[in-house]
């Protein structure tokens, strides 16, 4: 199982990526997490990162692309579900060129679609546990109760100056990474704008069809 799911902030990859990797054992990597550990930690990375994950701002692929192929290098290259990278279409090439590398290559990208007012709503209303990293939605899945207040954070990045950001830059940079994909034979597009249930069998369906044709 080797997939990247694709799609718009706020589409619901992390939250469905984060599922089928509990359900299938598949490695999760998102280089959005990533990104945000390390600025946690202040590593040198984090601090060079800094700026452009807050503002909602690509981060200079160089620094993605290492971390995303050291977290393959760790996690081994059979079970992997990529999240947030690639995200241009050089970031794509560079996948590709280092999955062949090691005589490998993804099963297939499934891309997420769901209307753009959906979108700006979830991300609008998305509250994050800083501790656990769990996502909430204030109206759909509201934090609870028992979770005390100063744990429940908004991401930066879900302002609403950064999520224009984050969408014009999805438009213009990464969108078009579908299209190559496409042209590899290797997208499949996804429902997005259904139940979280309805959704994760759809991708589990694709996600294991791709899996025994590869
Ligand atoms: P979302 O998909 O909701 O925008 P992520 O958690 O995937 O959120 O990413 C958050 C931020 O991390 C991005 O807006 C960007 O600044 C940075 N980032 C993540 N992945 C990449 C990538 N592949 N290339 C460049 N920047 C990235």
């Amino acid at each position: 199982m080797k997939i990247v799911l694709f799609g718009p902030p706020g589409v619901g990859k992390g939250s469905q990526a984060r599922f089928l990797s509990q359900r299938e054992g598949v490695k999760h990597i998102s280089t959005g997490e990533l990104l945000r550990k390390a600025i946690r930690s202040k590593t040198s990375l984090g601090r060079k990162a800094q700026q452009y994950v807050e503002s909602g701002r690509l981060v200079p692929g160089v620094l993605v692309r290492a971390l995303a192929e050291d977290s393959i290098r760790e996690n081994g290259f059979d079970r992997f579900v990529l999240d947030g990278y690639p995200r241009t279409i050089e970031q794509a090439e560079w996948l590709d060129e280092f999955l062949k590398a090691a005589g490998t290559k993804l099963d297939v990208v499934l891309s997420l679609q769901v209307p753009a007012e959906v979108i700006i709503d979830r991300l609008s209303k998305r509250r994050v546990n800083k501790q656990t990293g769990e996502n909430y939605h204030l109206d759909f899945k509201p934090p609870p109760p028992d979770v005390p207040a100063h744990l429940i954070i908004q991401r930066k990045d879900d302002m609403p100056e950064a999520i224009l950001h984050r969408l014009e830059i999805y438009h213009e940079e990464t969108h078009p990474v579908q299209a190559w994909y496409r042209d590899r034979g290797m997208l499949q597009e996804i429902n997005g704008g259904d139940s979280f249930e309805d959704v994760y069998e759809r991708i589990r369906a694709a996600v294991l069809a791709s899996s025994q044709t590869s």
